[in-house]
């Protein structure tokens, strides 16, 4: 079995080391000026030594604070820890009771902040990470009174999410005006996204490869057959079984065979505009399901593309369960970092 050992930063009592510059100037050289206790509000310690020092260059005086220890009444570690427990699944109000049982007396709106902070710097870190296969979706996350559209792109490599958008997901324009520069910033290659016919046109104007969510193409063909089944003459089913049986396998040839397919569908009396029947609809599909092969398929050419959008629906399932924590955030930039921060992994 194996334990997870939660890393917090390092807090000293002390600093063990003089200043390397000062903050003023160049100076190196620094004369000590005395010390001053300071409290504290942490998992272990409740003071600290803060030393003084004055510059040799410019004359200045400056407190030197220990590792872990910084202006604020609160350390690195327990901004960190809770943060943490922010992130388990606690309201911000419940990490303060949770730190009050160890005598830390923290205020919801701190630990807000501290989120809001840690959520901007995770942020600007994974912004310049290389990322080759982007997971892509849209999703609907309570915010400032009612639920806003977002659109969530994830790293599928490290499952962690890069960015958050305020798009709504059916907007073609919108969608590529938010995923072309971070598919550039990004050097991104592949997007992996559910079965709209919009991620196909982005990826085609971005120029990025594409794997659609296989997850998602079942559920509609096998809706689709499971209708068609009941409604299509009986003569027809063994086009529904081929579809099937090509669903499940999905052989790099796929749309061939699909196109021969739909070559056999025959519409006695030819096709009526505007007349949906059962063979009509039959059609439809096969046509469908040939023309996007290829982006059912890309992850045979490459074993970093998954099958499925499965990483990026996860990171936005903990972005909603974290949302459910906090009572709506006040403006966007506030929804961004938290929901950065919440669709997060831990290690
Ligand atoms: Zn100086």
């Amino acid at each position: 079995m194996s334990i997870l050992v939660l890393k917090l930063p390092d807090v000293k009592r002390k600093s063990e080391e003089r200043p390397k510059e000062c903050p003023y100037c160049d100076g190196e050289t620094f004369q000590c000026w005395g010390r001053v206790k300071k409290p504290v509000k942490d998992l272990h310690l409740r003071t600290t030594w803060v030393y003084r020092y004055r510059c040799c260059r410019c004359g200045r005086t400056f407190r030197h604070y220990p590792a872990g220890v910084s202006r604020a009444d609160q350390t690195e570690r327990l901004r960190a820890y809770a943060v943490i427990c922010w992130r388990l699944g606690l309201s911000f109000r419940g990490v303060c009771t949770i730190l009050s049982g160890i005598q830390v007396g923290l205020s919801a709106m701190t630990v807000w902040r501290d989120a809001q902070e840690q959520g901007e710097r995770l942020g600007r870190w994974n912004q310049w990470k290389p990322v080759r296969v982007l997971g892509v979706d849209g999703a609907w996350v309570l915010g400032w009174g009612e639920k806003r559209p977002v659109m969530v792109a994830v790293d599928l490599g490290a499952g962690q999410p890069v960015a958050v958008g305020y798009v709504e997901e059916h907007d073609l324009r919108a969608v590529r005006e938010w995923l072309s520069p971070l598919a550039q910033r990004l050097g991104v290659s592949v997007i992996v996204t559910d079965d709209l016919a919009l991620y196909r046109s982005v990826a085609q104007q971005l120029n990025l490869e594409h794997q659609v969510c296989q997850f998602h193409v079942r559920r509609w063909v096998g809706r689709c057959l499971r209708e068609l089944q009941q409604r299509l003459p009986q003569e027809w089913y063994w086009v529904l079984e081929e579809v099937q049986e090509l669903m499940e396998n999905l052989p790099p040839e796929g749309d061939r065979r699909r196109h021969a397919l739909w070559k056999q569908v025959i519409i006695p009396g030819g096709r009526h505009p505007g007349l949906v029947t059962p063979l009509t609809q039959l059609r439809d599909l096969l046509l469908r399901l040939a023309e996007a092969w290829e982006d059912y398929c890309a992850f045979y050419t490459d074993p970093d593309i998954p099958w499925t959008n499965n990483g990026t629906e996860q990171v936005i399932g903990r972005m909603k369960m974290r949302a459910r924590t906090v009572r709506g955030y006040k403006n966007w930039a506030g929804m961004q970092t938290g929901l950065m921060l919440a669709g997060t992994t831990l290690d």
